[in-house]
């Protein structure tokens, strides 16, 4: 069985493991940065059958009417984003991990509203919005 993935928050009170993750891509969008108070957030996908909370529980914030944001109420970390009906992965905010080297991000979604100031030239595919399923 593969090494599983294992993370959490700044001061350790949330901890979690997923035996699997399926993706990861940036997200530039305006409520990842105001939430996460970075100009892009990286996410990666973990199936929520592969997933556990092993440490303490996180907060959740209901940041749209679509999803909730999940964040370490200590130490105010991100952690994870959840669709608020139909969810079938846990999304986590790939920093967290203990080895985020591990996960490399494959695109960039809400690419209209990166920052100007950030150049980025990974050549990986781009989305102006949500990217296409
Ligand atoms: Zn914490
Ligand atoms: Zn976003």
């Amino acid at each position: 069985m593969a090494e599983a993935f294992e993370g959490g928050c700044l001061c350790g009170a949330v901890r979690y493991r997923a035996s699997e993750i399926r993706g990861a891509g940036y997200c530039h969008c305006r409520m990842c940065q105001r939430a996460s108070g970075a100009p892009v957030v990286a996410w990666c996908g973990a199936p929520l059958g592969a997933f556990a909370w092993t440490k303490g529980a996180p907060k959740s914030y209901r940041s749209s009417p679509k999803a909730s944001r999940l964040f370490c109420a200590e130490c105010g970390a991100q952690l994870g984003f959840l669709p608020n009906e139909g969810a079938t992965e846990m999304e986590l905010n790939l920093a967290t991990l203990d080895h985020p080297e591990r996960v490399a991000p494959r695109y960039h979604i809400y690419t209209t509203t990166q920052m100007p100031w950030l150049h980025l030239e990974d050549g990986l595919p781009r989305y102006p919005a949500d990217r296409p399923k």
